[in-house]
């Protein structure tokens, strides 16, 4: 039920053409608490809606983890929830939709899946359709927003959106340094300032004038950029730099989905039980952030189509037609087992319709569909046009 100053007919209106719409997000509907039925109150000065309840037995809040009333779920679970994320806006964005208000605060995760449910579903309106007054979180909100000269739209959602990955996978906000440490209050004059006339990414390589402080409270979100890939710290560098002011250089939502799907094939436990991250964009790895000893990375995969995609080969990870570069939707082409016999390989069963041609060395071998091969290093597999090869 809305209070009676924010039930206007503007939000009325609103209500009403959600419920009537039904969820756009037709690819992952069962991921937004969304609107059921509109409620007009008897008496007449307010109105609401029914929505699913939510299970908060299964999911918490941000603000649960942040306060560490629940222990933080680690990075392989904050990576698929930041992917399911980008896939639901994108659904909704597709669907012509634009969601106003992403923050931290509108959606609720399972911390032990990563499954998010997104829950204040009532900003939602059709893309730049001028109606009501939300404008989201102030530190969420893009500068143009800030700044009055537009109104929240799909691409300042894409904004909002790196923001909320920023604070998910860095465990702070991107504009967050020297500037910020500076203002005594955050007001209204300040957030202004901060957010929409001069936003500083605290990791901008030419602009030094808004750097993390070296204190508590700033410290760990520079230790958490480290552990991040580079090609997800090139994703953040471009959406806060030229995507700060210029719009349509922003990161779209099927980028970060793209990049955090590979995210996840690049996720290693290290033998002290830290989460790493192996990097093919780097010549030398880093040392475990934890434990500071070199991690010992299995084999890696790598995927060669319209692009090249390496990921490390560890039991459970599927190889998908998204690996070759091929757009056109996720197909599973290939599941990494447990080799029951010889614990040392991981097995590759081919879970497409075509048979592989696996050289290894001078020895040759046909791998029909549905029988699996061992990922040894120096395996080069033929999967049609494409190609799968092994490194240690
Ligand atoms: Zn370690």
């Amino acid at each position: 039920m809305y209070n009676e100053q924010s039930a206007t007919p503007e939000q009325r209106k609103i209500i009403h053409s959600l419920v009537k719409a039904g969820n756009p997000a037709k690819g992952c509907p069962h991921r937004f608490a969304w609107l059921e039925e509109f409620v007009d109150w008897p008496d007449g000065k307010t109105f609401g809606y029914f929505m699913p309840l939510i299970d908060t037995k299964r999911y918490v809040s941000m603000a649960e983890i942040e306060s560490k009333r629940i222990a933080h779920p680690g990075y392989g679970i904050m990576v698929e929830a930041c992917r399911q994320l980008a896939e639901c806006l994108r659904e909704l964005h597709i669907g012509g939709y634009c969601y106003r208000d992403i923050s931290k605060k509108n959606f609720l995760l399972n911390p032990d899946s990563g499954d998010v449910m997104i829950c204040d579903n009532d900003n939602i309106i059709i893309d730049r359709q001028d109606i009501g007054n939300i404008k989201g979180t102030t530190s969420f909100v893009a500068p143009e927003v800030i700044l009055n000269t537009a109104k929240p739209s799909t691409v300042t959602d894409l904004h909002s959106l790196a923001v909320l990955f920023f604070h998910l996978l860095c465990g702070g906000h991107p504009l967050h340094g020297k500037k910020e440490r500076e203002t005594k209050v955050l007001d209204v004059i300040s957030s202004r300032k901060l957010y929409g006339l001069d936003p500083v990414f605290i990791f901008d390589p030419k602009n030094r004038s808004n750097r993390l402080p070296d204190e508590k409270g700033y410290r760990h979100v520079a230790k958490q950029w480290k552990v991040l890939p580079v090609h997800i710290r090139n994703l953040f560098l471009k959406a806060f730099t030229s995507g700060l002011k210029n719009p349509s250089e922003r990161v779209t939502d099927i980028e970060w989905k793209n990049a955090l799907t590979q995210m996840q094939d690049l996720h290693h436990v290290c033998a002290c039980g830290a989460e790493n991250f192996w990097d093919p964009l780097l010549h030398q790895q880093s040392n475990c952030w934890h434990c500071s000893r070199e991690v010992k990375y299995p084999p890696k995969l790598y995927a060669k189509g319209k692009s090249v995609q390496a990921m490390l080969v560890i039991s459970g990870r599927r190889v998908s037609t998204l690996h070759f570069g091929d757009k056109s939707g996720y197909h599973a082409v290939g599941e990494m087992e447990e080799n029951l016999q010889d614990q040392s390989f991981v097995m590759l069963r081919n879970k497409s319709k075509e048979t592989w041609k696996a050289t290894l060395g001078d020895q040759k071998a046909d791998v029909i569909p549905n029988l699996s091969i061992p990922l040894v290093p120096g395996l080069v597999i033929k999967a049609g046009v494409n190609e799968l090869l092994v490194y240690p």
